[in-house]
């Protein structure tokens, strides 16, 4: 591995680079003043010098500087939507009803690529993004990573069963997470079905439906029958409204979206779902994603088709990547290969660092900031 130079090293501590280079040769190693040391090293030259080595966190390192965002740019985005509740609730079924209700007319195949997440359009030129991975697994994961994409949850109850424990999880999630709830009681096509039970349940659970002076919208549905869908993405939109979405929409900037899922397919090496957040992404653009880089080769959308862009709550197939990214990673565009080259390099550097340090349980201080 390769961090600070003895050159480097030198001027942290206020030293001449001649010192390093001497204390290394007591220390049996024979250095250059440009030549990177390993972190052992840096370690005990540090000592030597009365300082302690630390390695900083790959994050405050290699961070991507963010432009701020021009007011006039944000503009009125669609709502990211994750669909939560406890296992057979029919969270599936809601999903593949939504998806197949959209199928716009005399379009091939419909939605038939799984790429994780799916925009649905409604009348009036309306947009739903819906996060099509399994609700809670993403959720953490992603929120683990410091990533928030979901703006509102719809939460799934079987009005045929009981809040259980997985809707009382899915619930904890959303309000850590200051997502706003959209409750959808699913199955009232079933002769047992019985809805207001289960809003007495919501309510021991802190979820106060609107119908009962509540806070939280409410909708009765059958994922099977489609009854009550309309409404409940009527819901979702004014809940979105409330919120005022909004996302920079200026084709001049880099843009920028979460990994939202990624997979090494044979023939076509990386596929990535990329959630766009910021900006346009467009083929051809070079790029960084949490360890690795690439550059755009081809967009695709959740039909399998070739777009030229994707923009801001866009879900978009991303060929190009060289590596495995994460869900949850943080992808910018870069000016150039060569910036996000060094970017991706030095987080692979910080990386075994840590995993280093994790190893050996080493202590490390103050230096090496440049890497
Ligand atoms: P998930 O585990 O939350 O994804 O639940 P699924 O969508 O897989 O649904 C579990 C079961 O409930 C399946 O057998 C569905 O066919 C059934 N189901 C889902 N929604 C409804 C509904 O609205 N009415 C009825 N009668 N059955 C439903
Ligand atoms: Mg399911």
């Amino acid at each position: 591995t390769e961090f600070a130079t003895a050159h480097e090293l030198a001027d942290l501590m206020g030293v001449t680079p001649k010192e390093i280079i001497q204390h290394c040769f007591t220390m049996g190693k024979f250095v250059t003043i440009n030549q990177r040391l390993d972190k052992e090293t840096i370690e005990l030259v540090s000592l030597e010098f009365g300082f302690e080595a630390e390695f900083v966190s790959e994050v405050e390192a290699t961070e991507v500087v963010e432009l701020e965002d021009n007011e006039e740019d944000l503009v009125i985005r669609p709502p990211v939507v994750t669909i939560m509740g406890h296992v057979d609730h029919g969270k599936t079924s809601l999903l593949d009803y939504i998806r197949s209700s959209n199928v716009v007319a005399g379009e091939s195949g419909g939605i038939t690529q799984h790429i994780g997440a799916y925009e649905v359009s409604l009348d009036g030129d309306r947009k739903i993004t819906f996060l099509d991975t399994p609700g809670h697994e993403a959720f953490t994961a992603m929120r683990a990573r410091g990533a928030q994409v979901t703006d509102i949850v719809i939460l799934v109850v079987s009005a045929d069963d009981s809040v259980m424990p997985q809707t009382i999880e899915a619930i904890n999630h959303s309000k850590a997470a200051e997502v706003p709830i959209v409750v959808a009681i699913n199955k009232i096509d079933k002769p047992e079905a019985n809805p207001e039970k289960i809003k007495t349940q919501l309510s021991e659970a802190g979820v106060l439906v609107e119908d009962w002076g509540g806070e939280y919208q409410c909708q009765e549905i059958s994922a099977k029958q489609g009854t009550g869908i309309d409404e409940l993405m009527e819901k979702v939109l004014t809940e979105a409204e409330i919120r005022e979405l909004k996302a920079n929409f200026s084709r001049e900037v880099p843009a920028r979206g979460i990994i939202v899922e990624a997979e090494l397919d044979k023939g076509k090496g990386v596929v990535s779902t990329v959630l766009v957040q910021r900006g346009f992404l467009k083929v051809g653009d070079p790029f960084v994603a949490g360890h690795t880089m690439g550059r755009v080769r081809a967009l695709m959308d959740e039909r399998g088709k070739r777009i030229r862009e994707a923009g801001p709550s866009q879900p978009v197939s991303v060929l190009g990547f060289e590596d495995l990214p994460q869900s949850g990673d943080e992808f910018t565009v870069m000016l150039s290969d060569k910036e996000a080259r060094e970017i991706a390099q030095k987080r692979q550097i910080i990386r075994r660092e840590h995993e280093f340090r994790r190893s050996t349980r080493v202590k490390l201080d103050s230096i090496a900031r440049q890497i």
